[in-house]
């Protein structure tokens, strides 16, 4: 089979694509966020955004302009605007695809609208051949929606783009919360014990990794995903930070990527661990895929 050409270079993303011979592929209909603490240190999408709005291309603009202002110390930051750009949830179509959804920002973003999270959520569900995954810092958000999910989703204001799908939980979705130290960890862990209980496929990307972790309770992930911080100034970083998440994952039967570290001032991609490149993903069950549908 040729290799594919994937829309995105997210590594983790890309080698579960390949893994079930899809495209893997990003979208950003909800635009806009704002920092939460030291996970958000160095935010690569507020990066992008602060870039882009100065290109020339009015598409490009209105893409991107208004989302971020410069802190303290120069650097780019979401500034609090909230932007939805409706035409990109039409790009959910055509052949089956791995999609991160909201890949330069964050779904659950207090100031983004419910009908247009819906609207993303309800054009995933109706694709079941698909991958779609979901990562969030607002792990309180998306629990609360995806478990209040099936009481309200006959009210839907986009509720006439399914047919039959009750809001509960689909296997060829993954919920995603970002942690970066024991507190964040510790703060989310109830919440995707909760989604993992009713049913949902939950993973962690532990990127920016900033302290160790003890992962005990946490037995019931279906992914975990780790890095170090790509910043430009080095952050503190142990390479035992992953070795205990690793071990934890190899413990519970889970997969287990490491996706970069840096070495003196250089990353390296998806590097080895004790002589072992760790680039397990997740099993999906999407519905059987009719032969070069990518
Ligand atoms: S939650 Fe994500 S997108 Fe939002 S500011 Fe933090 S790192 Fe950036």
């Amino acid at each position: 089979m040729n290799a594919i050409n994937h829309n995105t270079k997210i590594s983790w993303m890309v080698a579960m694509a390949n893994l079930y011979g899809l495209k893997a592929d990003v979208t950003n209909p909800l635009r806009g966020c704002t920092p939460l603490g030291k996970g958000c240190l160095n935010c690569w999408a507020a990066d992008v955004a602060a870039r882009r709005a100065c290109q020339s291309n009015p598409k490009v603009q209105e893409r991107y302009g208004g989302l971020t202002a410069k802190n303290l110390n120069g650097n780019s930051v979401f500034n609090g605007s909230s932007k939805v750009l409706k035409r990109d949830f039409k790009r959910i179509s055509g052949k089956p695809r791995a999609w991160f959804h909201n890949s330069e920002g964050d779904t659950w973003f207090e100031q983004h609208y419910r009908n247009d999270i819906d609207e993303l959520i309800g054009r995933a569900a109706l694709r079941p051949n698909d991958i779609h995954v979901f990562l969030t810092k607002r792990f309180e958000e998306m629990s609360d929606y995806f478990v209040c999910l099936p009481d309200r989703i006959y009210e839907w204001d986009c509720h006439s783009i399914l047919d039959s799908w009750d809001g509960k939980p689909l296997s060829n979705f993954l919920l995603g919360v970002s942690v970066w130290d024991q507190k964040s960890a510790d703060a989310a862990r109830p919440f995707m014990q909760k989604l993992a209980k009713l049913g949902w496929r939950v993973w962690v990307s532990y990127e920016p990794a900033l302290d160790q972790v003890d992962w005990t309770g946490w037995e019931f992930l279906s992914w975990l995903v780790t890095g170090c911080h790509s910043a430009t100034q080095p952050l503190p970083h142990e390479r035992d930070w992953e070795r205990a998440a690793r071990d934890f994952c190899q413990a519970n039967n889970i997969p287990f990527f490491d996706k970069q570290i840096i070495i003196k001032g250089k990353k390296i991609h998806i590097p080895k661990l004790d002589n072992i490149t760790w680039d397990q993903v997740p099993e999906m069950s999407q519905k059987s895929l009719p032969e070069n549908e990518q």
